[in-house]
Order: C-alpha cells, then structure tokens, then sequence
C-alpha cells in the first residue's frame, strides 16, 4: 500500500479524524498533544491520530493508517497508545470510534485511583451502574491496554488511574460527546464530594436508566402516556 491517500473515503476520515482532534481541544477536554482519536475504516483496519504533533497543524497525510495486526501506513508515526484503539477496536466490533484525552475533572478524579459511582443517573450513558478506573501503567504499554479493556467490560468509557479517560462511540461525534459527558460527571461528583452527604443510586434503578438509555433521544421510541403528537396538529388558537 502506497503512503498517498488512496481514495476519497479514506481522505474523508482523515478529515474527520481531524476534525475530532480540534474538537477536543476546542470543548477544552485536552490540551496540548495530549489524548487521540481513532476510527474505524474496515474490518480489519483504522486511522489514528499521530504521536505528538500539534492538532492545528495536521493534514490529511498526517494520518497514519494501523491494520489490527499491527502494520503501519503512512509518513507520521502512529499515536503511543495504538495498543489500546487497536485492541478495543478489535475486541469491540460496535465501536466505530475511540477518544482518549486527559480532561481536567476525570483526571483529577484519575489520579485519586477512583472511577465515578452512581451518584447521578447520567452515569448510565457509559452503559452500566458506574464508570470504573483502570489501574495506572505506563503510557502506551500493553498493560495499560489490557487494563484499559478490562475497565471497558461491558461500559463505554472508562478513566485511567493517574492519566485520563476513554470514551467509545458508534462514530467520532458519539465518542466525543460521551467523552464530555463524562468530564461533565467527572466535575459533579468532584462538587458534590466537597459539598458532602453523597448518596448513590441503587443498582436497579441504574439498571433502568440503562434500559431508558437505549430508546432515549429516539423519535420514533413510545411512550404510552403520551396520546397526541405524530400527524396531528395542535388546536388553533
Ligand atoms: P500521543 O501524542 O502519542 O497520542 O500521546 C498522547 C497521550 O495522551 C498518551 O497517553
Ligand atoms: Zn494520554
């Protein structure tokens, strides 16, 4: 495979690849060259951003392409943490993207060894009762990454003791949102500590909001108490 972009849909995710990185940056979830983001290209492939290099400055060609089995493309070196977007992506076929960054609360959070309980429902989006923290390894080793998937079982995010968080998502905007959600929570829980008197929500209440959680949003999702709507227009006043 050659190192020029090798189509349009490829040059499209690179973009969009981009595109995440500065979003990052801009929702103030990063600074500097910390975090990346990968994204799915096929089965057996992805893009991930560069090691090191400043997130306003990329270009299309800048982005490396990794094969699952550890082959790289391109004329920039892949991100240290390739270990991790590879073997989440492989181990989780309903990812489509990976962010990692090193935001301000989560972090905080991080670095006390804690992941972020049930103390407010909104805990459920990353899947289950409560977002856990993966013990602290090196910085793009192998055991950051196992601990990094094990933390993921069965969530969608997870914080790293002592470095930051990962976010997965269906694509990159779902991954940077939920990113942000969890910098959201990560900032509650810090408040609501200080503040103190926390209580947590039960297991199976989490457990409905999980549930919820899988229609919430959706337009066409049901609810029985609501009898109008769809086709009929409100009465004129
Ligand atoms: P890279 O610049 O190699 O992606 O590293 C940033 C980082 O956050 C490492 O954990
Ligand atoms: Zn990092």
């Amino acid at each position: 495979m050659s190192t020029a972009l090798s189509g349009e849909a490829d040059a499209a995710q690179r973009r969009a690849l981009i595109g995440a990185c500065r979003d990052l940056q801009r929702l103030g979830l990063t600074h500097g060259t910390s975090g990346n983001v990968s994204v799915r290209r096929d089965a057996t492939s992805f893009f991930v951003s560069p090691t090191g290099l400043p997130y306003e400055s990329l270009e299309p060609q800048d982005i490396p392409l990794l094969t699952l089995d550890g082959l790289w493309y391109g004329r920039r070196r892949p991100s240290s943490e390739w270990r991790f977007h590879r073997d989440i992506l492989a181990a989780r076929p309903e990812a489509g993207a990976i962010v990692h960054a090193h935001p301000r609360h989560a972090t905080a959070l991080a670095c006390t060894g804690r992941g972020i309980p049930a103390f407010h429902y909104m805990v459920a989006v990353a899947g289950g009762v409560d977002i856990r923290c993966a013990p602290y390894h090196t910085f793009g080793s192998q055991a950051l990454s196992d601990a990094a998937l094990a933390a993921l079982t069965d969530r969608r995010a997870c914080l790293l003791a002592h470095h930051g968080i990962i976010a997965l998502g269906a694509d990159l905007q779902g991954a940077l949102n939920l990113a942000a959600e969890v910098e959201n929570l990560a900032a509650q829980y810090a408040t609501a500590l200080a503040i103190g008197g926390l209580e947590v929500l039960g297991e199976a209440e989490m457990r409905r909001v999980v549930e919820k959680f899988r229609t919430y949003g959706r337009q066409d999702a049901a609810d029985a108490d609501l009898t109008h709507g769809g086709q009929s227009l409100p009465p004129v006043r």
